[in-house]
């Protein structure tokens, strides 16, 4: 078993897509194992996409993230961190596949509906970004 982290991002809050994203995860064979709704900061949105600094696009991206509710996730199936980037296809939405999450759903390569993490260690280290120990528990 694996572990990835999602974030239903704020358009998708916005749009009010989070039943329809959750039931393509579900119906794709991920079990939730956490999940909330909260609002990121500038502050703590700029810190989870550190990464990106230097990209022209971060300013953009720190803005958007922190312009409303999300709700990240905390996703387990075989290989999870794969399976959930194929199920949420490309990050510009025009390249994606047909049937994916951003395909369906998303406008724009900023505005995109989900994040998915890039590996198993990102996740982990995304996961605790969010959620501590205590609400990371899968009964069933
Ligand atoms: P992904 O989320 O598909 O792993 P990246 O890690 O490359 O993609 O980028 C992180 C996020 O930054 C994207 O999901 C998207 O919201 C935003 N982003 C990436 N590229 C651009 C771009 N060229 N313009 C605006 N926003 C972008």
């Amino acid at each position: 078993m694996e572990r990835t982290l999602t974030i239903l991002k704020p358009d998708c809050v916005r749009k009010q897509l989070i039943g329809a994203v959750i039931d393509k995860i579900e119906r794709a064979g991920f079990r939730v194992v956490a999940m909330k709704k909260t609002r990121l900061t500038q502050a703590t949105a700029g810190e989870f996409y550190a990464v990106h600094r230097e990209r022209p696009f971060y300013g953009e991206l720190v803005e958007f993230m922190s312009s409303g509710p999300c709700v990240p996730m905390i996703l387990e199936k075989e290989n999870a961190v794969a399976d959930f980037r194929t199920l949420i296809g490309a990050t510009d939405p025009a390249q994606a596949d047909e049937g994916t999450v951003r395909k369906l759903y998303a406008d724009s390569k900023g505005e995109n509906i989900v994040h998915g993490s890039d590996s198993a260690e990102n996740a982990a280290v995304e996961a605790g970004f969010f959620f501590s120990a205590e609400e990371v528990v899968r009964v069933d």
